[in-house]
């Protein structure tokens, strides 16, 4: 292994780097205008484009491009040389500032959900100088915006950018309340823990399902899953082993900070997690740490799988999101802090951040949706469809003495008052023993856990951010105009607790009762996508959106409309395969199976009337039954399918997937994998669980 501290970073056009290579003026120029987040001068960023590009040709870059996020949810770049042509018809290699603030890429590929269609099909990149430039493949990255001629975002990072403004403004205002005038902003920050699946890519190659969708749509349960918790934190594989080193090195050398890496629950399953940073280059750089895990897989003769449920059966992948609020002066806000007055302030937070779960349960339900999440939400594997929130018993104890007056029982009884008692610290191992709740409070951050695996963690982030920043909002508003800051702030405290107390839960997320009392306490239980994508463009959350200038309301519809195309698509594809493979792939094999049962009972017969063909007469009888019934479940999917062509409504279309086209193929992989269960392995046309899951 090479040095790794010199390795980290040295593909990024880092702060190091600028500091050493930049003219004095223009870094000082730079970071003035990254720390207020106003526009750079064309003359400035003329002379970075040259320092970038000179340094990025050091580095063996041919290339530049304009980085960025379309809603397709994977990152996106058109690759332009530096060259340029001289007059004696010769090149030099050039790349202007105009070049690097801005990018004009055809918008009309990318999925824009009605916006096309009312503005010009031309959209634009505007860097994000947040975010380091970076070196991929010899091409020179620069993070960017993108947005539609007309100013609609096309992309995640826009609005992502516009919600940590829109945090940053409120959560000021709270601080400058409790006296705080050193810090000028409030970033919010994650930490995203990625899991994944690889596989052998030999036997990938045989899937159609895998190479179409990313997930399995047939297979058997094998004899051995993951019953035995024998893969957890288990040994790793030694190609595993080097496929994470690899993916290490590579992401260390784009400043990205890889730290903790083992085997997770499900066989083949693992994770890796980064050190927290700032929420947009938190977001980059997972955009990248997935792109790199799918790229290096295959150096080590391996396919690595993102998508949510590739297996059934067996544990899928999520992403934990770990937020939470920090000043540029360094201090974490959900950390209590060791005084009466930073207390004060955490509880502060900490009742905004309840508030804001509990009044925008759907936004958090939708931020998570999509159709291959639907497989885990719910299924007992990952938090349920209900949104709840885990304090631990310690804060929630306070809690409860804060609103109800009651006395909190530490070392010794007593009556937590705000501003006047100090808070315990809460270690990590009082408050993180709950693994079954959607959004827990860890010690001193919050880790939302209903993620997909493959998800942009933008979403969430956009959510999260701006609902905290609304109650952030309402609180100053009404502590910025009262002559008794702590009377009113004791009762804002206490008032928002008790309204808002119903959505935490500290018991097991995945009980029956839980369900139930969920139901009774009025919160909603949204169980899929179809269910939970409407709440998106309800009036109160269009009011949200637009009051904080994150989404204007015709961005909303059009990120609405992109999100039910995108689910209907996911399923149309999915039906598609399976019709394919039972049809090209499974029939054919039992066919093939049949048939030879059928020549060796003929051989057997004549040879003697008296040899029992009794196995073979069986298996045919039962193999040609469920070959036929299969057969009707193929018809039956394929009639399906051509109903989708009445739904034009995307509402009603996707209404359509969910209730009449999922149905109808789970019924054809039932059968499909019972025919799996008696074919002959030979015969068998595709890799099995099996062999999938415990490759060597
Ligand atoms: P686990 O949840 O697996 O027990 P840890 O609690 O150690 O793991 O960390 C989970 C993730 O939370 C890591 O990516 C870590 O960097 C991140 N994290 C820690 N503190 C913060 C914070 N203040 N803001 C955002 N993320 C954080
Ligand atoms: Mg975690």
């Amino acid at each position: 292994m090479s040095n790794v501290p010199e390795l980290f970073g040295s593909l990024v056009f880092n702060d190091k780097t600028m500091k050493a290579r930049l003219p004095k003026e223009t870094y000082k120029a730079f970071k003035a205008a990254v720390a207020d987040g106003k526009p750079l001068d064309v003359g400035t960023a003329g002379v970075i484009a040259n320092a970038m590009k000179d340094w990025a040709i050091e580095k063996g870059a041919t290339h530049f491009t304009h980085w960025f996020q379309p809603m397709t949810g994977i990152t996106a770049e058109k690759h332009d040389s530096f060259i340029s042509p001289t007059k004696d018809g010769e090149v030099i290699m050039e790349f202007s500032g105009k070049e690097l603030i801005k990018g004009e890429p055809d918008a009309s590929s990318f999925p824009s959900g009605g916006l096309r269609a009312t503005f010009e099909a031309r959209g634009y990149t505007a860097w994000d100088p947040t975010s380091y430039a970076f070196i991929k493949d010899g091409t020179l990255c620069i993070p960017t915006a993108f947005c539609s001629y007309g100013g609609e975002a096309l992309d995640k990072k826009t609005p992502l950018l516009r919600s940590m403004d829109a945090i940053d403004v409120q959560a000021m205002r709270i601080l400058r309340l409790f006296g705080n005038d050193k810090a000028k902003h409030v970033r919010t920050t994650v930490g995203p823990e990625q899991e994944y699946f690889l596989v052998d890519e030999k036997l990938y190659n045989q899937r159609k399902d895998l190479i179409y969708t990313g997930r399995t749509l047939f297979g058997a349960k094998p004899p051995k899953g993951q019953e035995l918790d024998d893969h957890y934190f288990g040994a790793i594989r030694a190609r595993v082993s080097a496929f994470m080193k690899e993916l290490d090195e590579e992401l260390w050398k784009l400043g990205i900070l890889a730290k903790t890496k083992h085997n997770e629950v499900a066989p083949c399953q693992h994770e890796l997690a980064p050190i927290f940073t700032t929420t947009n280059i938190a977001t980059d750089h997972n955009q990248l740490t997935m792109e790199l895990m799918k790229k290096i897989a295959p150096h080590h003769g391996l396919v690595c799988l993102l998508h949510e449920k590739p297996f059934a059966g067996v544990n899928g992948s999520g992403k934990h999101n770990n937020w939470s609020m920090s000043t540029d002066t360094g201090v974490n806000l959900l950390e209590p802090g060791d005084s009466p007055l930073e207390n004060a302030q955490f509880l502060t937070i900490l009742s905004a951040v309840i508030k804001a779960v509990d009044e925008y349960q759907d936004l958090l339900r939708i931020s998570v949706s999509s159709a291959a999440n639907d497989h885990r939400l719910g299924a007992n594997e990952a938090p349920p469809a209900i949104m709840s929130m885990f304090l631990g018993e310690e804060l929630s104890a306070i809690v409860d003495s804060i609103v109800d007056g009651t006395a909190y029982d530490k070392k010794e009884k007593v009556q937590m008052q705000i501003g006047v008692n100090v808070l315990p610290t809460f270690p990590k191992d009082t408050t993180d023993r709950n693994r079954t709740s959607p959004f827990a409070f860890t010690g001193n951050k919050f880790e939302f856990r209903s993620l997909g695996s493959a998800f942009s963690i933008a979403g969430p982030n956009i959510i999260l951010n701006t609902i905290v920043a609304e109650a952030l909002k309402q609180f100053a508003d009404v502590l910025e105009n009262t002559s008794d800051f702590t009377g009113t702030l004791n009762k804002l405290i206490k008032d928002t607790i008790k309204e808002h107390r119903r959505i935490i839960f500290n018991g097991n997320n995945y009980s029956e009762e839980w369900v139930a009392e969920a139901e009774k306490r009025g919160l909603l239980n949204l169980k899929n996508t179809v269910e939970a994508l409407p709440y998106f463009i309800s009036p109160k959350n269009i009011a949200l959106f637009t009051a904080h200038k994150v989404f204007s309301e015709v961005e909303m519809h059009s990120r609405y409309e992109i999100l039910l195309e995108s689910y209907s698509k996911i399923i149309n594809i999915e039906a598609l395969t399976m019709v394919d493979m039972a049809k090209k792939e499974i029939l054919p094999a039992v066919m093939s199976y049949v048939s030879e049962l059928s020549t060796t009972a003929a051989a057997k017969k004549s040879v003697s009337s008296a040899i029992t063909c009794d196995v073979e007469e069986k298996l045919i009888t039962k193999l040609s039954n469920l070959a036929s019934c299969m057969y009707k479940k193929i018809e039956a999917l394929d009639a399906v399918m051509l109903d989708v062509k009445n739904y034009s409504d995307g509402m009603e279309l996707a209404k359509f997937y969910r209730g009449s086209v999922i149905p109808a193929m789970v019924e054809l992989r039932a059968i499909a994998d019972e025919l799996e269960g008696l074919t002959a392995k030979k015969y068998w046309p595709f890799p099995t669980y099996g062999d999938l899951l415990f490759y060597a």
